[in-house]
């Protein structure tokens, strides 16, 4: 019995949900007197470093073929390891590639599972998972009864938390068969950090009127060192690409501070965005709905407010 980590990895690193991912799982292996295990698939240089955030064992399958991203393959492999190590309960992280696995991976382990889990679970009245619900305006507690569990970890839902130190990895081998699809070619975004691990966020909204006015997005972004997001008509309109698009329908995100610049604050928006632990809105129409929701508010022009605020955090990090 111990509880298993499949720790993400891209481009030879490991990734920062998985260090969320581990400490998790630590926490959780606590909480049922058991182990904690983790794994990662393809290259990872820095494995190791999971141990010093709660893996007691660290593991690796470096075949190649797990350096581009599968899901079928994935599957097979991750269930494969999961049985080898022993494992009743397998957390991996909600992203795009959490969310093609646990489906796939609930059935061929036969295991109940939780996608999106905002909290550590507790084992008071059965195991029991919290997870944000109705567009995040209410917690629910998912009971899990099957005597293997399946975890998918929401972003910035846990800090990772460095407990001790390193451990030497070992090598695994897996069964995984032929792989029914081969990738040709793969292309990503690079040099930023990506919305879902984003602990900062600057997003904006038609109230920016054109593409050709995010200048200020960027520059206050890029001031902060936060990744930029956006509402859905403005990706919809193309001025900004789909996947900067947070809300119902795009991405969801837990960032520690969001800034939203011109936006109305509908509901299929915040339901994307209330997760985040401050909220920050800049809209001239007092009436905004976001400013319910946010912890602070700026009553203005976005044309005025913003390049104030550019140069106020430019003063800051100059005197500081
Ligand atoms: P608007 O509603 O046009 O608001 C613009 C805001 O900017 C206004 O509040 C205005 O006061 C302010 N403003 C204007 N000029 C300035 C200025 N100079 N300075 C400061 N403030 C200014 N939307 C999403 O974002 N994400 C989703 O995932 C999503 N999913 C949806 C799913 C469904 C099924 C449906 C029906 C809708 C969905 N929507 C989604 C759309 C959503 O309902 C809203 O229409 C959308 O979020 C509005 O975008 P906005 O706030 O950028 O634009």
């Amino acid at each position: 019995m111990s509880v298993i980590i499949f720790a993400e990895s891209t481009d030879g690193k490991v990734k920062k949900n998985a260090f969320e991912a581990v400490t998790y799982g630590k926490k959780t292996a606590e909480l049922m007197g058991t182990s904690c295990k983790a794994f990662t698939l393809g290259l990872a240089e820095n494995a190791n470093e999971l141990g010093a955030y709660g893996a007691e064992e660290v593991y690796n399958i470096s075949d190649e073929v797990f350096n581009n991203f599968d899901s079928q393959l994935f599957t097979r492999a991750i269930a494969d390891v999961f049985n080898q190590l022993g494992g009743t309960i397998l957390i991996l992280a909600n992203t795009a590639m959490g969310k093609s696995l646990t489906g796939r991976l609930s059935v061929k382990l036969d295991a109940g599972c939780v996608s999106g889990a905002s909290g550590l679970p507790q084992n008071n009245a059965g195991f029991q998972v919290p997870k944000s619900v109705y567009s995040g305006k209410a917690k629910a507690l998912y009971n899990i009864s099957s005597d293997k569990k399946i975890i998918s970890l929401m972003g910035n839902a846990i800090k990772p938390e460095k407990t001790g130190s390193a451990v030497d990895v070992k090598s695994l081998s897996v069964n995984i068969g032929t792989p029914a699809i081969k990738v040709i070619s793969r292309k990503t975004v690079s040099g930023i950090v990506p919305l879902p691990e984003a602990s900062l966020v600057v997003s904006a909204g038609r109230g920016l009127k054109d593409p050709s006015n995010w200048g200020i997005v960027e520059e206050l972004a890029s001031e902060l060192g936060a990744t930029t997001a956006c509402s859905r008509p403005v990706a919809d309109s193309g001025w900004r690409p789909h996947h900067e698009h947070v809300g119902q329908t795009g991405v969801a995100i837990r960032p520690t501070l969001y800034i939203a610049l011109g936006i109305s604050g509908a509901i299929q928006h915040l339901a994307g965005v209330n997760n985040s632990k401050v909220i920050v809105v800049i809209n001239k129409d007092p009436e905004a709905p976001f400013f319910k929701a946010a912890d602070y508010g700026i009553v203005g022009d976005v044309f005025d407010v913003v390049p104030r605020l550019i140069e106020s955090v430019k003063k800051f990090k100059a005197s500081h």
